[in-house]
């Protein structure tokens, strides 16, 4: 005889209306032979696949939420109203906005940039994806490279992603890097056509002149030595630029190193009648490459006595640090450097006055190279000056 189990009936209904609703109900476990049996292991089947499904997708979901906030360029989802669907941090914090101020609400409401919205609506309106450069201020001037790029359901455009990244740095590198390149050939240019117009006059017949072929061959020595101070300084700070650079790190005593670099300026301090003094203590050593910190100290006296007046002074002195650091001072009488100029000071090729340095033999390269060298020791270079009255450049060392 046919015999229908209430019990069976209802709980596999209960488990059919939970599922309407969008709820996983719990498996409803009859193991009975009949029909009813049957019907729901099938459903206890469905139900254990889609657990399994939802579990997959929530995994998925997590890992595109951790992906997405990792991610160093913004992202914004937007549907195709251009509203809001969601945006990550990075895109929260180039466009100084909160999540919850922004999700739901037209783009244009919430990022107040003609330039971006019109990306979003060609994109919304083709399909095709678009990638853009901008310049925005928010509220310091940056450039972003922005691509957008549509999001399909059933080969219909219903929305638009937009990834933003901050190129303002590279864009400054590439920047730097032409105009370092720029300089170089400017430099190196100078000197040559100097050397290449007296070699041709001296060969159109300026040979025969025995007074002025004297002069000429002095300005191209001049010229030459001009070259070879630029090439020395190049490559000394292509040297220093390299990836993994070493340093051979020894004890070395300063007073000695600084007495010996003073005395190889003997002839100029005397020419101009500059007073040097070397204050430094008889037992000040540290360990450093005896070599890169030589360079360091000629590049500066070398600057000190270049730039200083007629009967000025020089002081070279030190103060102990608290933190087992020692701070190294040379303080000229100089002209000084003006305080517009002092942020570039230790920039490449940057001169307050390009044609005096020129004159004085420089090349525009010594204090960015003795800049490189004291950051490779792990210490820092600074300098302070009065216009007319001097300077004081001061590099501090790890002991
Ligand atoms: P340069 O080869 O011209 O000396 P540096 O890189 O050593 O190049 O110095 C850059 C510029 O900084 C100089 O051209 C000069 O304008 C300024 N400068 C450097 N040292 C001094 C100083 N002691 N007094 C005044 N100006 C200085």
């Amino acid at each position: 005889m046919f015999f229908l189990n209430r019990g069976h009936i209802r709980r596999i209904t209960a488990a059919l209306e939970e599922i309407e609703k969008g709820n996983l109900p719990q498996r409803i476990n009859i193991y009975s032979k009949g029909a009813l049996g049957r019907l729901a292991q099938v459903i206890d089947r469905v139900l254990s696949g889609l657990t399994t499904r939802i579990n997959t997708l929530n995994k998925e979901a997590v890992k595109g939420k951790a992906i997405l906030t990792s991610m160093v360029e913004g992202v914004i989802a937007l549907d195709n109203d251009a509203r809001i669907l969601s945006l990550n941090p990075t895109g929260q914090k180039i466009f100084n906005i909160k999540k919850q101020n922004a999700e739901g609400r037209l783009f244009l409401e919430v990022i107040r940039n003609n330039d971006i919205s019109e990306i979003i609506h060609r994109v919304l309106k083709n399909g095709e994806p678009v990638s853009s450069e901008l310049s925005l201020v928010l509220p310091v001037q940056k450039t972003f490279k922005i691509n957008a790029s549509a999001i399909f359901e059933e080969s219909i455009v219903a929305g638009c992603v937009l990834v933003i990244h901050d190129i303002t740095q590279m864009r400054r590198l590439e920047r730097v890097r032409s105009d370092f390149v720029a300089n170089v050939s400017h430099e190196l240019k100078t000197p040559l056509t100097s050397i290449k117009g007296f070699v041709e006059t001296l060969l159109e017949g300026a040979l025969e002149d025995k007074k002025n072929s004297r002069e000429f061959l002095r300005i191209i020595q001049e010229h030459a030595n001009r070259l070879e101070s630029l090439i020395n300084d190049l490559l000394d700070l292509a040297s220093l630029e390299e990836r993994g650079v070493s340093l051979r790190a020894r004890e070395v005593n300063l007073k000695e190193l600084a007495d010996k670099i003073l005395m190889s300026f003997e002839a100029q301090l005397k020419n101009k009648e500059v007073e040097a003094s070397n204050e430094l203590p008889e037992n000040l050593i540290v360990k450093a490459d005896k070599d890169k910190i030589e360079q360091v100290f000629t590049n500066l006296i070398d600057n000190a006595v270049k730039f200083n007046r007629q009967k000025g002074s020089i002081k070279i002195y030190a103060h102990e640090l608290s933190d087992n650091k020692i701070k190294v001072l040379i303080k000229d009488s100089g002209w000084g450097i003006p305080p517009k100029d002092i942020p570039r000071i230790f920039e490449r090729f940057y001169r307050v006055d390009k044609a005096r340095s020129r004159a004085l033999g420089g090349t525009g390269l010594g204090l960015s190279i003795v800049k490189h060298i004291i950051e490779l020791h792990g210490g820092s270079i600074d300098v302070e000056s009065s216009e007319g009255l001097g300077s004081e450049f001061s590099f501090i060392l790890p002991k």
